[in-house]
């Protein structure tokens, strides 16, 4: 399937929609790059506050450093186990490391030297870090200019029509790219607030459409109407 690119209007109008009815919502929380590195891998299938537990246990323990980390990592477990599936997290969380001092000496400023594509390959190699992990990585810790796709977002735009919820990560996240400008302050909100949306309106079951910020977004281009109709029940 191509996505389509003349979308760049209605997809500006759906932020600035969002914008102003949440208003920031700075992301991502976290100190330093690797902070935000260790959120981004333990947030996967829990909710942010028992990701914080988690990294504020690693805190707690003076191990926030990645070559310390990785000298304890018979500790990891116990550390992160607020955060769920912890087994699983703390093998992710020791492939990432290991790569990252292996690679980068444990230092962002080496990590930050390198393309984005080649560290989007590099980080996809890791066992268990798949691309919304990467992407999340590459933007809120690293400032590159990538579109992180999650659920939320399948679940607006496909109840909205714009594509359909099947579509393949790599073609969504495209799609957003080349529709919006090349801009990392952009990528970074439009991803939280779809976030916030997608957990407060855009709801799995029971979707709160009718005091949704974005229920009837209209946005004309070239003489014809792209209408945010949604269809909530996809
Ligand atoms: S209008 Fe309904 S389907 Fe569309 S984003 Fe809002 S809650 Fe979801």
């Amino acid at each position: 399937m191509k996505l389509r690119r003349n979308f760049s209007k209605h997809l500006l109008t759906i932020y600035k929609t969002l914008y102003n009815s949440f208003g920031p919502q700075d992301w991502w929380p976290g100190d330093s790059p690797f902070e935000i590195i260790i959120g981004a891998i333990l947030t996967q299938n829990t909710n942010w506050r028992n990701v914080s537990k988690a990294i504020n246990n690693i805190k707690r323990a003076r191990l926030l450093e990645p070559k310390k980390l990785l000298k304890h990592k018979r500790v990891i477990p116990r550390l992160i186990r607020p955060s769920g599936f912890y087994k699983l997290k703390s093998q992710r969380l020791i492939g990432f490391l290991n790569y990252y001092i292996k690679n980068y000496q444990g230092s962002v400023e080496e990590m930050d030297r390198q393309k984005t594509e080649i560290l989007r390959k590099e980080l996809l190699q890791i066992s268990g870090i798949g691309n919304e992990t990467a992407d999340a990585i590459l933007l809120y810790a690293l400032s590159r200019p990538v579109f992180v796709v999650d659920t939320y977002t399948r679940r607006i735009f496909s109840r909205h029509k714009i594509f359909n919820y099947h579509v393949p990560y790599d073609e969504i996240r495209y799609f957003f790219e080349i529709n919006l400008p090349n801009d990392v302050q952009l990528y970074n909100e439009y991803h939280a607030l779809l976030v916030k949306l997608g957990k407060e309106y855009c709801k799995i079951t029971k979707p709160l459409c009718n005091t949704c910020p974005i229920r009837d977004i209209k946005t004309w281009i070239s003489g014809y109407v792209i209408q945010s109709e949604c269809n909530p029940f996809r």
